[in-house]
C-alpha cells in the first residue's frame, strides 16, 4: 500500500466504533483507498461562536490541514457539534473543493427517519454525508440527480431519500480524479 493513499478519519471527541468503522468501510467501497482512524485533536472549542452557539466549520478545516500528516491523501473529521458557515443556519459538513480536508457533523442527522426505506438510520446518514464531503475533496460538485450521493440535501429526510451511491456521471468524474492521483504518485515514485 502506498501510504499517501490513506484517507484519514479524524474523530473529534468520542464516537461509537460502529460509526467510524462504517465510514472506514464506505471509503474503501466508494474511493478504493484504505482508511485509518486517527484523532488529530480532541475538541473544536477554538471554532465555537458564542453568539450563534454553534461551531464555524471553516477554521476546523484549516486546523485539520495544518495537523494532517504527510501520509494522508485526504482527511475527514467527524464531530457531534452543530456546524455552521456564516451564510447558512447550519451545515451537515464542509469540504475544501479539490483540497485535502473535510468535516461531517452527526448533530442534525439524528431522527426523524423516513419509514419507507430499510437502510435509513443515523449511521446511514453519516456515511452518506461523509462520502458527500469527501467527494468534494475529489473535486466533485453538487449533482442535480436526486438519488446521487453528491446531491445537496437541505433536510435530514432529503438525506434519507438519496442513495448511498454516486450517479454514473459523478462516478466517471471521480474515477478520472483517482486516476490522476494514482498517476501522480507513480511519477513521484520513479522520480519524474
Ligand atoms: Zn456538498
Ligand atoms: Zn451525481
Amino acid at each position: 500500500m502506498n501510504p499517501a493513499h490513506t484517507i484519514l478519519i479524524s474523530p473529534i471527541g468520542d464516537f461509537d466504533s460502529e460509526i467510524t468503522e462504517s465510514v472506514e468501510k464506505v471509503i474503501k467501497r466508494i474511493f478504493g483507498f484504505t482508511a485509518t482512524i486517527l484523532p488529530l485533536f480532541e475538541n473544536a472549542g477554538f471554532a465555537f461562536d458564542s453568539i450563534r452557539n454553534q461551531y464555524h466549520s471553516t477554521p476546523i478545516l484549516d486546523k485539520l490541514e495544518s495537523c494532517a500528516p504527510a501520509f494522508a491523501l485526504k482527511v475527514i473529521a467527524i464531530t457531534d457539534v452543530d456546524l455552521f458557515i456564516p451564510v447558512l443556519t447550519h451545515v451537515y459538513g464542509e469540504a475544501q473543493l479539490g483540497g485535502r480536508t473535510c468535516i461531517v457533523s452527526t448533530h442534525r442527522l439524528k431522527g426523524p427517519f423516513l419509514p419507507v426505506r430499510v437502510n435509513n438510520s443515523h449511521i446511514q446518514r453519516i456515511v452518506k454525508e461523509a462520502v458527500h464531503e469527501l467527494g468534494h475533496t475529489f473535486s466533485l460538485r453538487h449533482c442535480r440527480e436526486h438519488s446521487c450521493i453528491m446531491h445537496y440535501c437541505r433536510t435530514e429526510l432529503d438525506v434519507d431519500r438519496k442513495s448511498d451511491q454516486l450517479c454514473r456521471y459523478c462516478r466517471i468524474l471521480l474515477d478520472d480524479e483517482i486516476k490522476k492521483i494514482n498517476k501522480g504518485s507513480y511519477v513521484q515514485e520513479i522520480g519524474l
